[in-house]
């Protein structure tokens, strides 16, 4: 990936996963830029389908696009940064994040947003003030 399209993908994101928020500034693994659409479906390396995603999200969603919602079983396709607005699909509670929507759900679950560590690490910024970053 060239370096003016990375840089675009960092400043459109504002230095922040754009999964779970998560700024870069807070995290010791470093981000990647994370093809929305896996190139295995098809899907292409540009901007409309990059998005920078930490290291934890990025790697538990994997060329995934979609999984089972929790809660009925029904495959259901994952958040899609560059379509979908990340406020209709999720909504912290605390350290928390649920899923408002089957998307949401799913996209919880997958990218396991609230395991344990990743749920203490933003506990601890919340108390600084520090989360969530807008
Ligand atoms: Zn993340």
């Amino acid at each position: 990936m060239d370096a003016a399209l990375t840089r675009l993908i960092w400043q459109r994101a504002m230095d922040c996963c754009e999964y779970c928020q998560m700024p870069q500034v807070a995290d010791d693994a470093s981000f990647e830029i994370d093809h929305v659409i896996a190139r295995k479906h098809g899907g292409p390396t540009a901007t409309n389908n990059s998005c920078l995603s930490c290291y934890y999200c990025n790697s538990f969603k994997g060329s995934d696009i979609g999984s089972l919602d929790p809660k009925t079983r029904k495959l259901t396709p994952l958040f899609n940064t560059r379509r979908h607005k990340w406020a209709r699909h999720f909504l912290w509670q605390g350290a928390y994040l649920l899923g408002r929507t089957p998307v949401g759900r799913v996209t919880v679950a997958l990218l396991r947003i609230n395991d344990e560590y990743r749920v203490e690490l933003r506990d601890g910024l919340i108390e600084e003030g520090a989360f969530p970053p807008r």
